[in-house]
């Protein structure tokens, strides 16, 4: 099957607050500081559209190229009818991003930008602005496929304390102090075999949240996370802490999350082409990661969710196939292609080990697989071998470096605590 992209980590020079470089020095997709500083969700700032009809190219022998922002109800097929930019390149495109499936849902309000040939008025190439610090281009290479580069500013991981007092139920409480829902709820999950939110939370207990927010040197990127949770009860303290593995401990190292199954089938089935971030076309000798593991499933095999978690695409796409992704609780997220029947709906909550689908040959494929992905804070990793938690403690080797962040954390809680107020004052005071 013709791979035909690359990937593209651009490592632009980045001046940061070093402060806790060195203690957080685990986080690979970026740093955070303890400064406590107060940084609001940031909504995408989007350019205007640009008309069709107008070039934006000031020299006419070039290409021309323009802007759209994906609406509401818009798929990436009826954008390509509008701009009669045709089927033959849709398909071109869609091939190059079987690997990444980034164009499969498209979210109103991102900007696509589109340059076409001079001449013919043939698609060249197609940037994919998903958020600041992330575009992915697609562009047309001389034997007429496409390929992709997928263009991943560094990002540092911002903390913002959510705090309060517990009246009535603990989630009305943290929604009150301006935590979103889904986060709430993966709390509750979280601290479940620790605590019952019903009957052990009672008036003027205390809860406070370190929320980390990624931001990129062009704004947030939107992606945010529990990093640290603490409840303050009448006659204990309840607390969870986000490890680099994306599993939540607790202060002693137990893992505070359900363990995760390595294989999405009853059998382990022999595995016909292996996670590989460095494999190379056989014609074109280009990068073309191989972002998940092929089971040689034979079509019909139950597959299942290797953890709990939410539904969040059931699809079907011409080169992935039908396809499931799963949202877990921690910083996982899975994905199961090429099935031949798929048994849950978008939105639904399944247990791990949840018969999900029936394995197929769906989409291209050279024979029935089954193709399983794991991804790691928004970073597809080797299912095989990364770290899930399997485990019940954090590895003995890796308790020190926990014990450093847990302590930056209840830091910055407490902290907080006592300046909530004016926490980004005296934070600037404190460096100075
Ligand atoms: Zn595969």
């Amino acid at each position: 099957m013709p791979h035909s992209h690359r990937l593209l980590h651009r490592a632009a020079p980045f001046i940061v607050l070093l402060l806790l470089f060195a203690i957080v020095g685990w986080s690979t997709s970026g740093v955070s500081t303890a400064s406590g500083k107060v940084l609001e969700r940031q909504v995408l700032e989007l350019a205007p559209p640009i008309d069709i009809s107008a070039p934006t190219d000031e020299d006419n022998s070039t290409d021309r190229s323009f802007d759209h922002i994906v609406a509401s109800g818009e798929t990436l097929s009826t954008i390509f009818d509008d701009y009669h930019l045709g089927q033959t390149v849709l398909y071109a495109i869609l091939s190059a991003d079987e690997e990444l499936l980034a164009l499969d849902t498209l979210r109103p309000g991102t900007r696509l930008h589109f340059v076409l040939d001079k001449q013919d008025q043939r698609l060249e190439q197609l940037d994919l602005h998903l958020h600041p610090g992330r575009t992915v281009h697609y562009r047309r290479t001389p034997s007429g496929i496409f390929e992709f580069e997928d263009e991943i500013s560094p990002t540092i991981w911002y903390q913002r304390i959510v705090s309060g007092p517990i009246r009535g139920s603990f989630y009305l409480s943290a929604l009150r102090a301006g935590l979103d829902k889904a986060d709430i709820v993966a709390i509750q999950k979280i601290l479940q075999d620790k605590i019952n939110f019903n009957r052990d939370v009672r008036a003027d207990d205390r809860f406070e949240v370190v929320m980390g927010i990624e931001m990129s040197d062009e704004g947030a990127t939107g992606n945010i996370r529990v990093e640290g949770v603490r409840l303050l009860l009448r006659n204990r303290v309840v607390s969870a802490f986000m490890h680099k593995d994306g599993n939540y401990y607790d202060p002693n190292g137990e893992s505070l999350l359900r363990a995760f199954l390595r294989y999405p089938t009853q059998r382990h089935y022999r595995i016909s082409s292996p996670f590989n971030p460095n494999r190379h076309h056989p014609v074109t000798g280009r990068r073309a990661p191989h972002n998940g593991t092929d089971f040689a499933t034979p079509s019909g095999t139950p597959v299942m969710a290797t953890g709990e978690g939410v539904v969040t695409r059931v699809r079907n796409h011409p080169y992935a196939g039908k396809y499931i992704e799963i949202k877990h609780t921690g910083q996982y997220k899975t994905r199961y292609l090429h099935l031949s029947r798929i048994l849950v709906r978008k939105g639904q909550h399944v247990e791990r080990g949840q018969r999900i689908a029936l394995s197929g040959n769906t989409g291209r494929t050279t024979g029935p697989h089954l193709h399983y992905e794991l991804h790691i804070n928004n970073r597809p990793v080797n299912a095989m071998t990364a770290d899930i938690p399997t485990a019940t403690h954090i590895p003995k080797a890796e308790m020190a470096s926990f014990k450093q962040r847990m302590e930056v954390l209840r830091t910055v809680m407490i902290s907080t605590e006592a300046h909530l107020a004016t926490s980004r004052e005296s934070n600037q005071e404190k460096d100075s």
